[in-house]
């Protein structure tokens, strides 16, 4: 697969609304945008840092997954996932799943910012939990 950048880092947090205050004035970032994305139930909070995002990630839900995370976590927040950009995401994850990674998205679906993305088994990748992102709008923009 092709990857160009890192799209985002997913941080869980208990409370998005605590959280901000924290990356906009300790850090002087900006939060440009909250969206909730209802079939992943998390509310989510972004700020932009070179071409990579930080995605803050709420559960909206007692099972949702950043839910359970942060239940694991000692009720704490911390880093969840990291997100790739990529060229093609069907293509690159043909391309992971040929090489026995195992996907937990076997096809891309729809994410916050418009972005198209998959995750894969964090059991396949060192333990860490993996986002492919595509901007399939970019050339739209
Ligand atoms: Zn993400």
């Amino acid at each position: 697969m092709k990857v160009s950048h890192i799209e985002h880092i997913g941080i869980a947090v208990t409370s998005i609304d605590e959280a901000i205050p924290y990356w906009e004035n300790v850090l002087g970032l900006k939060c440009y945008n909250i969206e909730e994305v209802a079939d992943q139930k998390v509310k989510t909070a972004f700020f932009m840092v070179g071409q990579t995002k930080i995605e803050l990630l709420e559960s909206t839900s007692p099972d949702g997954s950043i839910a359970k995370f942060i239940d694991k976590n000692n009720g704490k927040g911390g880093v969840h996932h990291l997100a790739f950009a990529v060229d093609g995401i069907e293509d690159a994850l043909a391309d992971a799943e040929s090489k026995n990674v195992q996907l937990i998205d076997k096809t891309p679906r729809a994410g916050a910012e418009g972005l198209t993305i998959a995750f894969l088994h964090p059991k396949s990748t060192m333990g860490v939990l993996t986002e492919l992102c595509e901007d399939k709008n970019k050339n739209c923009k």
